[in-house]
């Protein structure tokens, strides 16, 4: 068995970037990070985790954008988040009808990562602010943790049941549980 990893998943719409309700983004030159994002990833990182980002790109399936337009969006914000390396961007294309296994809470994107990497799923996290980021998180046994920002206190009043691992305000706090969480493997 090589070494294992341990890992953070991000959602990106709404966790990473800000999310403008009803519209999906094609333009790179509209990445916006929210604020507590660069200093929580760079604690994480100094702490070990690899990043990656899964996404549900549906605007593809949709029709509205390309697959080449995501890769711009991708690519700028790689570079906005430096030092801050993200291992892989990976998404789902697909429009909601196609029943994908790629699109989340479908958790197909996120085994073939954990097998690629051998990534320690109990050593790991998923964090998103929406309902299907804490089912996917939990699909592949990793801790879940929902945000408040764009959909997050919706989708807690809505889904009473969800039970996130941990819900955090911003990124700042969630990065604060993972590290507290992460100390009780050392
Ligand atoms: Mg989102
Ligand atoms: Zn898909």
């Amino acid at each position: 068995m090589p070494n294992q990893i341990k890992a953070v998943f991000f959602d990106r719409d709404g966790t990473l970037i800000h999310e403008k309700p009803g519209t999906y983004l094609s333009d790179p030159a509209k990445v916006k990070l929210y604020a507590p994002v660069l200093p929580a990833l760079q604690k994480l990182q100094a702490a070990g985790f690899v990043f990656f980002i899964v996404s549900n790109q549906s605007g593809i399936g949709r029709g509205y954008f390309t697959e080449k337009e995501v890769r711009a969006v991708h690519a700028r914000l790689q570079a906005l988040l430096q030092p801050v390396t993200v291992k892989e961007i990976v998404f789902c294309p697909h429009s909601p009808d196609e029943k994908c296994a790629c699109r989340k809470p479908g958790t197909l994107l996120g085994e073939q990562l954990v097998r690629k990497y051998h990534i320690d799923p109990a050593r790991s996290f998923m964090v998103g602010d929406k309902k299907a980021d804490v089912l996917f998180g939990r699909g592949l046994g990793f801790h879940s943790v929902l945000l408040t920002t764009a959909n997050g206190k919706k989708h807690l009043q809505k889904y009473p049941d969800l039970k996130p691992d941990f819900v955090a305000k911003d990124m700042l706090c969630a990065a604060r549980y993972i590290l507290r969480e992460d100390k009780k493997y050392a």
